[in-house]
């Protein structure tokens, strides 16, 4: 049998009316005001907010705060800590508002902050959870190259170093590490510290 496309048109008419059909069994939105906000909230009432957002207007366009690509939330004595994106870039021919901004979150402190780039983000999230980070002795390159693509070994060789050197408080979970980076790769790596934290960029060279 031949293939039958469905033209786009009708496609998109088809969602249309999927879509209204939801929003009209949908019970009344009570949540937060359905826009870009920069006032605090938690993940969850972004995605609730994002969620009747893309019901009530579809796909596409919707400016609104949702996880960062790559992160997952981490806990640092009690912190519970999130890195959010919103992309207020020009996407498919539409001029956007702004650029890609960043914010850090933390849940149980309800705390936030926004930032222009994902490392400020990340730092301030480590400003809020670590405030000693910046002190952190940097790990030796030997060590800390092998965490990329890690072994065994050499997370048990990096685990060592840290048990040796980092104070015992910043030997939790969660807790991050700091190396030394080329300029070809500055960007604070989530979950690649022994503790799942992040390898935090110290110095470049
Ligand atoms: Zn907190």
């Amino acid at each position: 049998m031949d293939h039958v496309d469905v033209p786009g048109q009708i496609a998109l008419d088809i969602d249309a009316l999927i879509r209204e059909a939801e929003l009209d069994a949908a019970p009344a939105w009570t949540g937060g005001p359905l826009r870009l906000t920069f006032d605090y909230r938690t993940p969850d009432e972004h995605a609730a907010a994002m969620q009747r957002w893309v019901l009530e207007h579809g796909q596409g366009g919707c400016h609104m705060w949702s996880p960062a690509i790559c992160h997952q939330p981490i806990t640092i004595e009690g912190h519970e800590l999130h890195v959010l994106s919103v992309d207020l870039r020009t996407e498919h021919g539409h001029e956007g508002p702004g650029a890609l901004l960043y914010q850090a979150n933390c849940t149980a402190c309800r705390w936030h902050e926004v930032a222009a780039s994902e490392n400020e983000a990340v730092e301030a999230m480590h400003d809020h959870a670590v405030p000693d980070w910046r002190d952190l002795p940097l790990m030796p390159r030997k060590i800390s190259a092998a965490l990329s693509n890690p072994t065994r070994q050499s997370l048990a060789a990096a685990r060592a170093w840290v048990e040796q050197n980092y104070p015992a408080h910043r030997q939790h979970d969660g807790s991050p590490i700091r190396t030394t980076r080329t300029s070809m790769g500055t960007r604070h790596v989530p979950g690649r510290s022994p503790f799942g934290g992040f390898d935090l960029t110290g110095e470049v060279v």
